[in-house]
């Protein structure tokens, strides 16, 4: 499971960055994004997704889908 930020949504406040637990996220091209691979969606360090937490944005970022 993992998180993932919305691109037309994130305005690069950089803001979740340094608080990511697992050092997931990171400065794109376009804007942040979250390595699914190491993402734990904050599993055994918060109660909840840090980075939802702190993100001034809504709805910017979203549980990333199971492939199918
Ligand atoms: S959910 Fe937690 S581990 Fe995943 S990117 Fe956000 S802060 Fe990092
Ligand atoms: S806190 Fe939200 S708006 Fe700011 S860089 Fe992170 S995802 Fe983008």
């Amino acid at each position: 499971m993992a998180m993932y930020i919305v691109a037309d949504q994130c305005i690069s406040c950089g803001d979740c960055e340094p608080l990511c637990p697992t050092s997931s996220i990171f400065e794109g091209k376009v804007v942040f994004e979250i390595t699914k691979e190491t993402c734990t969606e904050c599993e055994g360090d918060h109660a909840s997704p840090k980075c939802v937490e702190v993100c001034p944005i809504d709805d910017c970022i979203l549980p990333l889908k199971k492939a199918s």
